[in-house]
């Protein structure tokens, strides 16, 4: 069985000190890759560290997470740039609105998700949507894009919402949420096809149950299917082997 954690902030300083432990956790789970987005200038250099410890298996994109547009944002976009001139990444992420935590600067994170949406067009790779609060927004605006392809990460919207984005052509990304009591994936992921399903931890945050509070961690992804599987009552097998290929097929693997 081999799964892909689609989205996994592996190089995070919550794994500095048992990161052999937990790749290896992944081997022994089936988690055959760990595709890692960005979140600005300061994470890069610990994310192209741990793929080149672990070549193959953690996986770079590029990109400015909305959270962390702030006023040097021009800077930091120029840096996106400069690196994604440099070598191949798989994806542009994770970019997006957040309209949770801070709205000062939202205006900014319009326009450098429009430039990295911009960036995934010119590159020919798909783009991980980091929207919070933000679902309808991210909707209207990719929708202006035809030819742009992508997921939302950590999909947290509604079933009409759900039925937009696919209709876009884009995935959703079904993480540890879909274990919790109180969700609406629940009958999401049962109207969705699962050709548009990918999974995803989203570590160190947003564990699976029973590990609800906890550090996550990328070998939860089988949770994540095992999860899936039983909502849809299909075998684990399946959801691993049609999520892994929805997974290749995105991110050109
Ligand atoms: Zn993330």
């Amino acid at each position: 069985m081999e799964i892909i954690d689609s989205h996994a902030h592996i190089y995070d300083e919550a794994f500095n000190l048992d990161r052999d432990q937990i790749i290896n956790n992944c081997k022994e789970a089936g988690i055959s890759k760990i595709l890692m987005p960005n979140c600005d200038s300061q994470t890069i250099e610990a994310m192209f560290a741990c793929e080149k410890k672990y070549p193959n298996i953690c996986i770079p994109m590029m990109g400015l997470h909305p959270c962390y547009v702030k006023e040097n944002f021009e800077e930091e976009i120029a840096n996106i740039e400069a690196h994604l001139q440099q070598r191949k990444f798989i994806a542009i992420g994770e970019i997006g609105l957040d309209y949770h935590w801070d709205l000062t600067f939202k205006a900014q994170q319009h326009i450098a998700f429009h430039q990295q949406i911009e960036m995934a067009i010119q590159y020919n790779v798909p783009i991980v949507i980091h929207s919070r609060e933000s679902t309808e927004d991210c909707i209207e605006i990719i929708k202006k894009y035809p030819r742009l392809r992508g997921v939302f990460h950590c999909f947290s919207g509604s079933l009409v919402q759900a039925q937009k984005i696919v209709a876009q052509g884009f995935y959703l990304g079904i993480g540890g949420v879909i274990t919790y009591k109180k969700t609406n994936l629940t009958e999401i992921v049962q109207e969705i096809p699962i050709e548009n399903l990918i999974l995803e931890t989203d570590a160190p945050y947003l564990s699976p149950v029973p590990f609800r509070g906890k550090r996550n961690e990328p070998s939860y992804t089988k949770i994540i299917a095992q999860t899936l599987a039983d909502i849809l009552t299909v075998d684990v097998e399946s959801i691993a082997e049609i999520s892994t290929n929805n997974c290749k097929k995105l991110f050109n693997l």
